[in-house]
């Protein structure tokens, strides 16, 4: 086994080991991959999920190729897709910026 290597937050000036990743599922019709946007601590967790909506809403798919909905996965073993838990309620918290799903 490889040593683990340690993860950063995606945000230039920060120094903390990352503990989401955000990414989407994408497909071209033969694979399906977990697409990465971003790495985050627990603080800026919410400021790299909206620049990464923002690339993937903004990104233009080729014919055949399909980018599903932007994620944020929680790393708890480690870094691979099949280790990452979906944290749907930390999405919904900050995904109420913008795109129409105002909350209450
Ligand atoms: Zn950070």
């Amino acid at each position: 086994m490889a040593a683990t290597a340690v993860i950063r937050c995606s945000i230039p000036n920060c120094k903390e080991a990352a503990q989401y990743k955000l990414a989407a599922p994408w497909s071209d019709g033969r694979f399906t991959e977990l697409k990465t946007y971003g790495h985050a601590c627990a603080e800026h967790v919410g400021q790299v999920f909206r620049s990464a909506e923002d690339r993937r809403s903004t990104y233009k798919a080729a014919p055949g190729e399909q980018v599903g909905e932007l994620g944020i996965y929680r790393s708890e073993k480690g870094w691979l897709d099949w280790q990452l838990q979906r944290d749907t309620e930390l999405e919904t918290r900050h995904r109420s910026w913008g795109s129409g799903a105002q909350g209450v």
